[in-house]
């Protein structure tokens, strides 16, 4: 068994190896619910920095750096973690999206991935060439809560994207998918709880209710992590940062496709 554990965690570690997080821009303003206790504030208020400054970073051009020798510094067949300070689509970012597109272009032999509540912003803010979607980028739609499935997933449902998954991450309350039809057009399902200090408190029957109808849609399903304060039957938990994807995957419920 610890044989096929460290096996395992090998995969894992090679996986982590072929992942890069690419923070093209930083800051973001406070959009909706599940910004409330964003953790790039949380971050930023410790180091005296204002959040709501929106500032190109030092790696914008991160997926066409090369090394010395000519190679590009992300290797060929990467995922690339995009935005993880602040939404891709945020106005402020505006004048430099079209460069960072560019890039995801020029990079065709990378996988990028977008989390982002602004999705309504996303008609506007394609490039001319777009189509039907880039073939090397996923875009993730965030809701945290019914009100913003509601609003949210529609526009979703007819954004020209080539791969779409929905994060309901920090979950903060019961979300029914069925209205949705996720099985014609979604390729996953992420759920989780809200971290940190001032964490709001994510119920289990919140996960399996995602999950049920994952499962009855056939679209894979993927409990990332409790969160701080997780509630399982009735009763309270307090679960410390490291524990929390842990945890969750004990739970033994995702859908692998
Ligand atoms: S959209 Fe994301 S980065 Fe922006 S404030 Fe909300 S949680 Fe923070």
């Amino acid at each position: 068994m610890k044989f096929l554990q460290r096996i395992i965690f090998a995969i894992m570690e090679e996986q982590v190896q072929k992942s890069f997080i690419w923070n093209l821009w930083h800051g973001c303003h406070k959009f909706s619910e599940g910004c409330r206790h964003c953790y790039v504030y949380r971050g930023d208020s410790k180091r005296g920095i204002d959040s709501t400054l929106v500032h190109k970073t030092k790696n914008f051009d991160l997926p066409v750096r090369k090394k010395k020798g000519g190679d590009y510094k992300i290797p060929s067949g990467s995922m690339v973690y995009t935005c993880f300070t602040s939404d891709f689509f945020v106005e402020d970012a505006d004048p430099w999206r079209g460069e960072a597109w560019e890039f995801m272009r020029q990079r065709c032999d990378l996988d990028f991935l977008i989390i982002t509540k602004r999705i309504e912003r996303f008609d506007q803010c394609l490039p001319a060439d777009w189509g039907e979607g880039y073939d090397n980028v996923t875009i993730c739609c965030t809701v945290e809560n019914q009100e913003c499935a509601n609003k949210r997933l529609p526009v979703f449902i007819k954004a020209p994207i080539k791969h779409k998954r929905i994060i309901c991450e920090p979950l903060l309350g019961p979300v029914d998918l069925t209205p949705f039809e996720i099985g014609k057009w979604a390729c996953q399902v992420v759920a989780g709880g809200e971290s940190g200090t001032e964490a709001r408190a994510c119920d289990y029957s919140w996960v399996l209710l995602l999950r049920d109808e994952c499962l009855r849609s056939g679209v894979p399903f993927w409990f990332k992590q409790t969160g701080s304060c997780f509630i399982k039957d009735g009763r309270l938990y307090k679960i410390a940062r490291h524990l929390q994807h842990s945890q969750a995957r004990r739970a033994g419920i995702n859908i692998i496709p």
